[in-house]
């Protein structure tokens, strides 16, 4: 089922004393913008006010569809993750150019009445991806000739060039 954001934004007089559960099922509304989500959002999460802040509790897993960054074929990257972190209001009283800088940061999670799940859940999901996405370690990437995808063609590319560290002196003796 499709969340509505809306839906995902949990007031702080909405947590009771004993904390609040809540259970959350996106088809992938929250990162569509970013990656095809394969398996939909699924995430448990816990709610405990203390005093003014609010600790965060629980885990979140789905699967994505990755680009691989060597062949560029998409893959499914599946995602486990565990949360546990205080939001904290904003230091009350604080300036106009502080809060715009806030904003830049895009730490508007939380303004001190309203805690964005949504938002929360899509840095976590977006956080937990690897600087370079494999599809597997033994991916061979594309041909940088012909840009074949080697894990399903040979291409007739002469590529020892890239094999031996020493072939690329011997070529600038050659052609020197
Ligand atoms: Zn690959
Ligand atoms: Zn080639």
């Amino acid at each position: 089922m499709k969340m509505n954001r809306e839906d995902l934004k949990i007031r702080l007089e909405d947590i009771p004393p004993e904390g609040l559960e809540i259970s959350i099922e996106d088809d992938g509304g929250l990162v569509a913008d970013v990656y095809p989500v394969l398996e939909a959002i699924v995430a448990e999460l816990h709610l405990t006010r203390i005093g003014p802040n609010v600790r965060v509790r629980g885990g979140l897993k789905t699967t994505l569809s990755v680009d691989c960054d060597r062949c560029l074929e998409p893959f499914p990257h599946k995602i486990e993750e565990k949360m546990f972190f205080i939001l904290m209001p904003p230091p009350s009283g604080e300036g106009e150019e502080v809060r715009l800088r806030r904003e830049d940061l895009d730490v508007s999670f939380f303004d001190g009445e309203v805690i964005d799940l949504g938002l929360i859940i899509r840095e976590q999901i977006l956080l937990s991806l690897p600087m370079r996405n494999i599809c597997r370690e033994s991916c061979r990437g594309l041909c940088p000739i012909c840009g074949a995808n080697l894990n399903q063609t040979k291409c007739e590319c002469q590529r020892e060039i890239r094999h031996s560290p020493f072939a690329v002196l011997k070529k600038l003796k050659i052609s020197s």
